[in-house]
């Protein structure tokens, strides 16, 4: 027999042709290995019969009853409807797809255990396509038995996937896992048992056990992410590039003309950087720097040496609005020094676009800075050094630039507000070197966080007044309704109009998504100069945007949003020597999550603290931001549950990469497989 192992493609499964090797493809399994690394992210207890007179709507259930109707109705739909009962009560079960054979195989008297979820129908409790088995006589409770209930997609049903799990499990016989015996406790269970434990739990297996064991198999998912990312790092200092020695100085003539003195916290990273560049080794640095902490000019100094050396830097910005802010002060920085600034954004027109890509390409541009529009293949650098990232994890945080000018990889440096706690930066940024500014512009004050609820909107709206009349500036920040930013908008643009009636004496701006880029930049400049007082605005507002005169920020539902999301709005105010205030004005009832929440944010302007929180209360996908990007960190592994196994796996991961290279491997075959060629990309 052709016995299949887990490497094997899932093709090779009975029942699996193109069409759901496709949809497989979506869910990114490829092989019998990736369709056990699936794991359930949950798991039913379909043993516990409820009685019929037990029942609760919405809520899924095991029942037992005997058929004593079976009919089909021609209402709007033909459907099958069935009705059960047992000592206790009755509930309808209710099918639009049928066939006679199956109608003709239930007939009355007939016992079915069913499992679906109780909802309320015309004639009482109703399960609409339960799954369900028929028996002659009445059958007993099914083995106390978790059913493990797997992540999807579309036409993919659970029953389906678990029938091809099944089969793929067998594979594992045929596997050498990864063996870390070596380096775990006697009792921890290998990955391969630990796979077969969780795909199909045991009679009496506990919740507890389950967890375990997934954080057994997380373990192992974490310590090969991070041997990747070290040996990546290894392979980065055998390249070359160019080094960016000092020569003329103009850093120190920059310096002078800022206008300001640099913190003391500024002046080190400045110093960490310009002390990379130096070097022919590819820098790739993270700076992580809370909102407001000074970064823009950290990067100005880096782009001032590489043009010293006659050399490019491409700035890349989340946003056309951000890259635009950056293109102004890049531009007053840097043009009285003689180095040419460029932008580079998606919205521009074919032959604006055509001019710059030309100055790109001659060399004749030396600091660009865009949008993702800066690498596009027909971009053509003529001599790019250093690629500056900022508010890097708007990018998704596997996108490392692996980015090559004329087959030379340029100095990278990444700059973050989202202060990443220790734990996230060493599973998912073991290959950077990472520089933390930890302290913020003198005169900065703190910002004082009121939490009210939207019934005293009126007196909000007063303080918008109040603020204004000083010669201040606010912002109100609508919230975006998940999933939904056609309704996000219309929110804003209705709340918009609304305060324009009600404050008719200042000039209120309206800034969204929907709004074309020109428009936006309009807005954002009549803001920052000063024409509109009140700017009404989706989220697009969170990132980097600075405009010190802005004292004030209402945030509308702040319940919604992530606290790192909250920190970075929030960030948009206090920027000046005003005393600043941020409203959040929620719509009761609070949950009590939301309200712990919110007292964070009231507590504290600490972004690391923030982080940490909001780690811990909602996932490193709201303190990374990949939620929005809906970027996968891991397929395992969750930061917010298993970070207390960060350390211990890196520990391991090095231990593992100086003395065993053929488990290295191994670990790297099962979670990263084709990783080899990353960094050749
Ligand atoms: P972020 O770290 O959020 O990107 P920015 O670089 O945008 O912060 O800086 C925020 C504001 O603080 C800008 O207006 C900038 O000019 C100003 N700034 C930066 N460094 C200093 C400093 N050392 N002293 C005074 N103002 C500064
Ligand atoms: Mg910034």
């Amino acid at each position: 027999m052709n016995r299949q192992t887990p490497a094997d493609s899932i093709e090779t499964l009975h029942g699996v042709g193109p069409a759901l090797r496709d949809r497989f493809a979506k869910l990114r399994i490829h092989t019998l290995l990736d369709l056990l690394l699936n794991l359930p992210h949950r798991y039913q207890d379909r043993t516990r019969v409820v009685p019929l007179i037990g029942l609760r709507t919405n809520v899924e259930a095991l029942i037992i009853g005997q058929v004593v109707d079976s009919r089909v109705a021609f209402g709007r739909r033909r459907s099958w409807l069935l009705t059960l009962s047992d000592e206790t009560g009755f509930i309808q079960l209710r099918f639009f797809h049928f066939s006679e054979r199956q109608r003709a195989s239930v007939t009355m008297g007939v016992y079915l255990r069913c499992f679906g979820e109780v909802r309320a129908g015309p004639n009482g409790f109703e399960m609409v396509h339960p799954e369900y088995k028929a028996f002659p006589t009445k059958p007993d409770a099914p083995e106390p038995k978790l059913t493990p209930i797997y992540p999807t997609t579309e036409g993919l049903t659970q029953a389906k996937l678990a029938s091809l799990v099944g089969q793929a499990l067998r594979a594992l016989d045929e596997w050498t896992a990864p063996d870390l015996t070596q380096w775990l406790a006697e009792s921890a269970m290998d990955l391969r048992s630990a796979l077969r434990f969780l795909h199909n739990p045991p009679t009496g297996a506990t919740v507890d056990q389950l967890l375990e064991g997934r954080s057994r198999v997380a373990f192992d998912e974490l310590i090969s992410n991070i041997i990747v990312l070290k040996r990546r790092q290894r392979e980065r200092a055998t390249e070359q590039t160019i080094a960016l020695p000092r020569s003329q100085q103009l850093g120190r003539v920059l310096l002078k003309r800022l206008g300001f003195e640099l913190t003391g916290a500024q002046r080190r990273v400045t110093r960490e950087v310009l002390l990379d560049l130096e070097q022919s080794v590819p820098m790739l640095r993270l700076i992580q720097g809370d909102v407001g902490s000074g970064k823009t000019v950290i990067a100005a100094f880096a782009a001032t040496r590489a043009a010293e050396q006659g050399c490019q830097t491409a700035i890349m910005a989340p946003t056309e609005i951000l890259a635009e802010q950056h293109y102004l002060n890049f531009s007053a920085w840097l043009e009285p020094l003689g180095v040419p600034v460029r932008l580079l954004t998606g919205r521009m027109t074919a032959a604006e676009r055509n001019r710059e890509r030309k100055s790109i390409a001659s060399g004749e541009a030396l600091v660009i800075v865009g949008t993702h529009a800066l690498f596009q293949k027909d971009v053509e650098f003529a001599r790019l050094s250093l690629v500056i990232i900022d508010e890097q994890h708007r990018f998704g945080v596997h996108q490392r630039m692996a980015l090559r000018s004329k087959g030379v990889l340029p100095h990278q440096l990444i700059m973050t507000a989202t202060p990443i706690p220790r734990t996230l930066t060493m599973a998912l940024y073991a290959d950077m070197n990472v520089s933390v500014i930890d302290e913020m512009p003198p005169g900065r004050q703190p910002i004082d966080t009121l939490v009210v609820s939207d019934s005293r909107r009126a007196e909000v709206v007063a303080r918008i007044a109040q603020a204004c009349s000083l010669g201040q500036q606010a912002y109100w920040v609508c919230t975006l309704i998940e999933e939904s930013d056609a309704l996000d908008y219309r929110a804003a643009e209705t709340t918009a109009a609304e305060l324009a009636a009600a404050l008719p004496h200042l000039s209120v701006g309206l800034l969204h998504g929907r709004l074309a880029g020109r428009e936006k930049a309009q807005v954002m400049e009549r803001f920052k100069a000063g024409e509109i007082d009140l700017l009404v605005a989706t989220t697009v507002v969170e990132v980097g945007v600075d405009v010190p005169n802005a004292t004030l920020m209402v945030i509308e539902n702040p319940e919604r949003l992530g606290l790192a999301q909250l920190h970075q709005l929030r960030g948009r105010v206090g920027r000046g020597p005003q005393h600043s205030r941020c409203v959040l004005m929620y719509k009761p009832p609070l949950g009590m999550q939301s309200r712990a929440r919110l007292k964070v944010m009231r507590e504290t302007n600490d972004g690391f603290r923030i982080a940490e929180e909001d780690l811990k209360q909602r996932g490193p996908g709201d303190v990374l931001g990949t939620r929005q990007t809906g970027e996968q960190l891991f397929r395992v592994a969750d930061l917010s549950i298993d970070a207390h196994l960060v350390s211990r796996a890196a520990d391991i991961a090095s231990r593992i990469a100086e003395s065993r290279p053929d488990v290295a491997e191994s670990l790297i075959a099962t979670w990263s497989p084709g990783n080899a060629d990353y960094t050749q990309v």
